[in-house]
């Protein structure tokens, strides 16, 4: 049985803060395999200067495959919108015997409750979950979150993973600003970004 950590997200665009979470998540679960997974839509939240579905896969695959992780367009190219439980269940088809661990800052985690047949998402995954700012009130708000999901049939796994302020909705500022990208998303990414002129105007 392999060990497969699962990270969803918008990446619009990838950042330094989406590659410290995936290499943190990997180390201290000891994962076998790690998957992103760009979301056709934002299912959650808004999504302001949405650029191509294209794009954003090209720009995590740049960010994350120099680390061994694996890029999919299994949301992007299906024709329904982006359902973490419609995502589990086809990889629960394709990987049947295998754990899965879905990973997520602490924004995505407090709205669980609200997600697609939650219940079905965590009869078929564990949730890790990584705090979002520096608040040390922070961990405790979470376990009694997770304490709340318990009934629901959920297990949660909170990992103290260091915090690095950084958002997409800051990078896509910083494009508009004219300003430096890389100190926030890696050297190839930012290269891509201004070759194809992403972000530049209101919608990429
Ligand atoms: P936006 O600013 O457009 O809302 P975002 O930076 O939150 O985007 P997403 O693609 O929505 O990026 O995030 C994907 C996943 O990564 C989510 O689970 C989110 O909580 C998590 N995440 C993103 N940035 C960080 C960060 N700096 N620290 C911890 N988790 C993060």
């Amino acid at each position: 049985m392999k060990k497969i950590g699962i990270l969803g997200g918008t990446f619009n665009p990838i950042h330094k803060g989406h590659v410290w979470l995936a290499q943190q998540f990997f180390r201290r679960l000891s994962l076998d395999q790690l998957l992103l997974i760009p979301t056709k839509q934002p299912t959650h939240k808004q999504a302001p200067c949405l650029v191509s579905a294209h794009h954003r896969l090209e720009m995590c695959r740049l960010a994350m495959e120099p680390f061994g992780f694996l890029v999919s367009d299994l949301e992007v190219s299906r024709p329904t919108d982006s359902y973490t439980v419609l995502t589990l269940r086809e990889l629960r088809r394709q990987f049947p015997e295998d754990a899965f661990y879905l990973l997520m800052g602490e924004d995505m985690f407090l709205t669980l409750a609200q997600w697609k047949e939650p219940q079905d998402i965590f009869s078929m995954a564990t949730l890790c979950v990584s705090p979002r700012s520096c608040d040390p009130g922070n961990l405790e708000r979470l376990r009694e979150y997770a304490r709340s999901l318990e009934p629901m049939g959920a297990n949660s796994l909170l990992l103290d993973i260091p915090y690095l302020p950084v958002s997409s909705t800051k990078i896509r500022e910083t494009v508009q600003n004219g300003g430096d990208l890389r100190e926030w998303v890696p050297d190839a990414v930012a290269d891509y970004i201004t070759a194809h002129h992403l972000y530049e105007n209101n919608g990429g």
